[in-house]
């Protein structure tokens, strides 16, 4: 893939913005269990950040994805995964529908604070009882008068505690269960949204993942994103977008975890020579490289296709598939050369080894992703 002079300029910019302003703190909000959002996103926004690929119309650069993809790339120089998580969500989960189908009225009220940072936004589909099964979600929103009253819960919402709106997909009425979605802009301070739990992890300690309940919320027919009943179809674009940007910020994440290792390995003494230079631990390590380059080409193939305005539905199923393959391999197999080092709560790669695991289940597990590819492939059995 071609970069351009702007495109290093984002990433040159940007990787200052994370040494100068949300590297030092990482360690004190992941013991915290949450980070400051509104003041990271304020910043971010100001810096245009969080309107790459946003229509200029609404405070964003309206430039095409790949620079969406260099910026999930550098936030991987993030030491965490919570703080890249939380600002992914914003710009590539919760919004690129909004973006697309939202209404103008709904655009300047939801769209525009969310690229300026103003506002911190969530994303609502999984459910208690549904998350790979998005169309078998509970959640309802009734037509009543001009509103819509909503009644359910939504779990795992990422950013869920401080977001100022959710973009929520509800069934609104009783077609088939694809064509009776429709995804609302809802902001969380209305009456009847409770946010029940901040959800302990074994990762992603800094970000907040709640648990919502929703009693008889009302909220004006207006705050519906596009056409009712399409919010399956809306929310499967979203997903998209979701799924590349997860492979593209794995991929420094990654590269993290092996040049810390890299690092550790060639100064650990043992037996009159070095770690690294046991022949088993420098050929695991080359092993692992060329299959992060793998990633990267395979990432950038399938963005650059994306930009191109092709369908990479299977592409992106792929990249996210493989990065949550090697978000489980490269930080273990990295662990292991660390020895007790390794298994220490702080060590970067044990944070790598327990963040990255949630990319073979969030966003759509790698079981889900397997299906997608087969169905591509003709060869999904039904
Ligand atoms: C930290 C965190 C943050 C999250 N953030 C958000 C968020 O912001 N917004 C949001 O809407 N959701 C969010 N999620 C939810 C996430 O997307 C779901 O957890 C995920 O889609 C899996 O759904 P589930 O947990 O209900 O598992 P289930 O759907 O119950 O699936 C359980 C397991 O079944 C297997 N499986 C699934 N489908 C198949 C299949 N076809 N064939 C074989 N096996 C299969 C997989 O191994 C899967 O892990 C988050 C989750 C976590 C843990």
């Amino acid at each position: 893939m071609q970069l351009t002079h702007e495109h290093e300029e984002i990433r040159r910019n940007l990787r200052r913005f994370i040494d100068d302003e949300i590297n030092p703190h990482v360690d004190a909000w992941e013991d915290a269990e949450i980070f400051p959002a509104h003041e990271v996103f304020g910043q971010l926004g100001r810096m245009g950040y969080l309107g790459l690929t946003k229509p200029a119309a609404y405070g964003g650069s309206e430039l095409d994805w790949s620079y969406a993809m260099v910026m999930a790339e550098t936030l991987g120089y993030i030491r965490c995964g919570a703080v890249p998580m939380a600002i992914g969500v914003q710009t590539d989960m919760a919004t690129p529908a909004l973006a697309r189908f939202g209404s103008d009225e709904l655009k300047r009220e939801f769209l525009v604070p969310s690229i300026s940072g103003e506002y911190v936004a969530c994303l609502g589909v999984s459910e208690a009882g549904a998350g790979s099964d998005v169309a078998s979600i509970k959640t309802t929103a009734r037509a009543d008068g001009g509103d819509y009253v909503i009644n359910g819960g939504k779990l795992w919402t990422t950013n869920g505690a401080q977001a100022d709106w959710i973009c929520l997909l509800a069934n609104t009425g009783e077609a088939p269960a694809h064509r009776n979605k429709t995804l609302i802009c809802l902001p969380m301070q209305t009456r009847g949204i409770t946010v029940a739990k901040k959800i302990r992890k074994i990762g992603m300690m800094a970000s907040d993942t709640a648990q919502i309940y929703f009693d008889d919320v009302r909220v004006p027919q207006r705050y519906r994103i596009g056409e009712e009943g399409m919010g399956f179809t809306y929310q499967m674009l979203q997903f998209q977008e979701e799924r590349l940007w997860a492979a593209s910020n794995l991929l420094q994440g990654l590269q993290n975890c092996i040049d810390d290792t890299v690092a550790y390995t060639r100064e650990r003494k043992l037996f009159g020579s070095t770690v690294l230079a046991q022949q088993w631990v420098h050929y695991t390590l080359a092993e692992l490289q060329t299959e992060l380059e793998a990633l990267r080409a395979l990432t950038h193939r399938a963005v650059e296709l994306y930009v191109a305005g092709e369908d990479v539905s299977m592409l992106a199923s792929m990249a996210k598939l493989k990065s949550g393959r090697l978000a489980r391999l490269i930080p273990d197999s990295c662990m292991q050369f660390w020895g007790g080092m390794g298994y220490t709560w702080d060590n970067p790669v044990s944070r790598m080894y327990r963040d990255g695991r949630l990319t073979s289940i969030g966003g759509g597990a790698d079981e889900v992703m397997l299906s997608i590819i087969a169905k591509h492939m003709g060869t999904l059995h039904r």
